[in-house]
């Protein structure tokens, strides 16, 4: 539910190919299809055609090879280490044999408990209690740095209760909502029985759950105004908190997660605040104890017995992605220690696999990349002298952070016994609760890591202004020190420029040099660049991904303005790199040819038609296709290197071009 920081990929993925020894992988390349018409296709057209997606996985591409071969060595150090945390953690996953034999015993305190409320005041104890262990709930509460005080701690208020990705599975009627939510009502009935419930029962509490959970989708603000920082920025009072939500008492609640005397609290949707409210006065007793002993079912599904964890499966990896098969189960156990555990993991992972070396190549790289940035905001014919200072000074605050956390997070006090996988995940989910809690009131930990150095991935967080890359990415077909520098700069030179863009996207420029959410433009320079992002939200928009399926041109404006900003900043860097060591070809490749051939590579991607469907109505991401083709459809230097003209495909007439950054 964070919404703060934007990643470059929504899941990490893999390659199959053997890298060469300048890094590309040319036998992919598909020379039936027209570079100037589909790069994205020309350049990895045989690699497509030929691969497949293994049955446990929903999608299959350039870089989950790296998360799986990570896995694989993760699993080694997990089999082999002394840590007893990890050691015992992971032991606890694999014992499918106890997991079985408990059922639904690690649940049980709870659900009597919660069978046992006769009253608001005893509910709201159990919301505490609940939430505290991520089990389930109405809404959340997260600690992250005031968007207007970024110096300071505050408590967050976050919509909740859904169980469905999205409201608006429960809200729209085309047909892939419907084809989800068919599924979602017979899983809600499958779980209601798992837990116990008769034909009759199941049937009776498929209604309540559905009933509940639309109420909270209609009340919920959609996915594209929560990337507005305004929208999402409402300061209150607990006296004034009190009076939007009445019927939660909130100072009870608030003392009871931890949070005592508090001058004030950030919600993120009061129309959703108020809602509940009402709800809670509406909704009789019995049904809100019908929807969370559902919720909690649910929510710990995963970490109870087989029929639980296939059910699981089957509504959220099969139904909604198109997943065939279950990971095996190690694979499972790792993402339970990675998940519980991570920056523990993490540490043992870099010890054993990140070279120093890599730590200091990429240094430099993010130094020319902000060497280039700072040039071409200087050099930019839209914007005005006074914003572009401005748009310097957040940039040269903006700091970086590369493969691993300076000072890794302790667990210690954190219980983790063999054979009691359940507990272990409860108890992992509250010691991170109490971690979060205790940040209020002291000052901002400016080492804290978002992702673990484990991650393939990337991410830049906006009130701290700062970009981040975990050991992990620092790999090819991203990073290779040993390839031709072309792989480089398109692959995490790219990567590098689209994070830093994101601190100037449609959402990110809305921060300034603080990361505080204050305006620093002037009037007419965001109107050149809302007209400019227009362009690019209409190219989405147009985009179909699966037949009757678009992308969704606000939900991924931020991710396209950085994709089109990576492209744009790791060619500067490259131009820099070739003026300094000179040209050549490789291969009968020109170092033009090369840049755009890694650029296109790095992101090649197959999809499960669900999991496309899925991402397209959910992931700010755009697919693989459109994040290669539409940021070279909009670049210069494409058109020359490849000498498009009217007719090609991706020809785009240089008046109709978004240039931004
Ligand atoms: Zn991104």
């Amino acid at each position: 539910m964070r919404t703060k920081y934007n990643t470059f990929w929504y899941t990490a993925n893999t390659m199959t190919v053997k890298k060469g020894y300048w890094g590309f992988d040319t036998k992919a390349i598909d020379l039936s299809v027209r570079p100037q018409d589909d790069f994205y296709h020309y350049a990895n057209g045989s690699w497509l055609k030929s691969a497949k997606i293994p049955a446990d996985e929903s999608r299959w591409g350039s870089f989950i090879t790296l998360r799986v071969d990570t896995e694989h060595q993760l699993k080694k150090l997990v089999e082999t280490t002394r840590q007893q945390q990890v050691r015992d953690m992971y032991a606890s996953a694999l014992d499918l044999k106890t997991r079985n034999k408990l059922g639904l015993k690690p649940i049980e305190p709870l659900r009597r408990e919660l069978a046992a409320v006769k009253n608001h005041k005893q509910l709201e104890r159990m919301l505490i209690k609940l939430g505290r262990m991520g089990l389930a709930g109405m809404w959340s509460e997260m600690i992250e740095q005031d968007l207007k005080n970024t110096t300071k701690y505050a408590l967050f208020l976050w919509q909740g209760g859904l169980n469905m990705p999205d409201r608006d599975y429960y809200l729209q009627d085309l047909p892939e909502q419907v084809r989800v939510r068919t599924a979602y009502i017979q899983h809600v009935e499958k779980i209601a029985k798992l837990g116990g419930a008769s034909p009759k029962e199941a049937k009776h509490i498929r209604g309540v759950v559905l009933k509940i959970e639309t109420r909270f989708a209609k009340a919920s603000m959609s996915k594209e105004d929560m990337r507005d920082p305004h929208k999402i920025y409402h300061k209150y009072t607990l006296a004034q908190l009190q009076k939007l939500s009445p019927a939660v008492s909130w100072q009870h609640y608030l003392a009871g997660i931890g949070a005592k005397k508090l001058p004030y609290v950030l919600v993120g949707q009061p129309e959703f605040f108020k809602e509940v409210s009402r709800m809670l006065r509406e909704v009789p007793l019995e049904e809100w104890k019908i929807f969370l002993d559902y919720d909690l079912l649910n929510s710990a599904s995963g970490m109870l017995s087989e029929p639980f964890i296939k059910e699981s499966f089957w509504f959220y990896s099969q139904v909604l992605a198109g997943v065939k098969v279950m990971k095996p189960l190690w694979r499972r156990a790792l993402g339970a220690v990675g998940g519980t555990l991570g920056e523990l993991l993490g540490r043992v992972y870099v010890e054993a696999h990140f070279p120093p070396a890599s730590k200091r190549a990429m240094d430099q790289l993010v130094t020319d990349l902000f060497e280039v940035y700072e040039a071409r905001i200087k050099a930019l014919p839209w914007m005005t002298a006074a914003t572009k200072k401005k748009a310097v000074k957040k940039l040269r605050a903006m700091t970086r952070k590369i493969a691993y956390p300076k000072r890794f997070k302790s667990y210690a006090g954190l219980a983790i016994k063999r054979g009691d996988f359940a507990g272990n995940l409860m108890r992992a989910t509250e010691f991170e609760h109490k971690r979060e809690l205790r940040k209020l009131g002291r000052p901002i930990d400016r080492h804290e890591w978002l992702m673990t150095p484990q991650t393939v991935n990337a991410y830049f967080n906006p009130p701290m202004n700062e970009i981040v890359f975990p050991a992990a990415i620092l790999q090819w077909p991203f990073f290779d020190a040993k390839a031709d520098a072309a792989l480089n700069y398109a692959g995490i030179g790219s990567v590098i420029g689209h994070e830093m863009t994101h601190g100037f996207d449609d959402e990110g420029s809305k921060f300034d040099h603080k990361g505080n959410l204050k305006n620093w433009w002037s009037v007419k320079d965001r109107t050149q660049f809302e007209v400019r992002s227009k362009l690019i939200e209409r190219q989405a928009d147009a985009h179909e991904v699966e037949p009757g399926v678009h992308l969704n041109g606000k939900l991924t404006l931020g991710e396209n303005i950085a994709d089109l900003g990576g492209l744009v900043i790791a060619w500067d860097a490259y131009q820099n790199y070739l003026k300094k060591h000179g040209r050549r070809d490789i291969a009968g490749l020109s170092p033009e040819q090369r840049f755009f051939l890694a650029y296109a590579q790095m992101e090649r991607e197959l999809r499960r038609p669900e999991s496309a469907k899925l991402a397209a109505l959910t992931d700010p991401h755009a697919e693989a296709s459109f994040r290669i083709n539409n940021p070279l459809k909009n670049f210069a230097p494409f058109h020359d290197a490849l000498s498009t003209r009217k007719g090609d495909k991706l020809y785009v007439d240089p008046s109709k071009r978004a240039e931004i950054w």
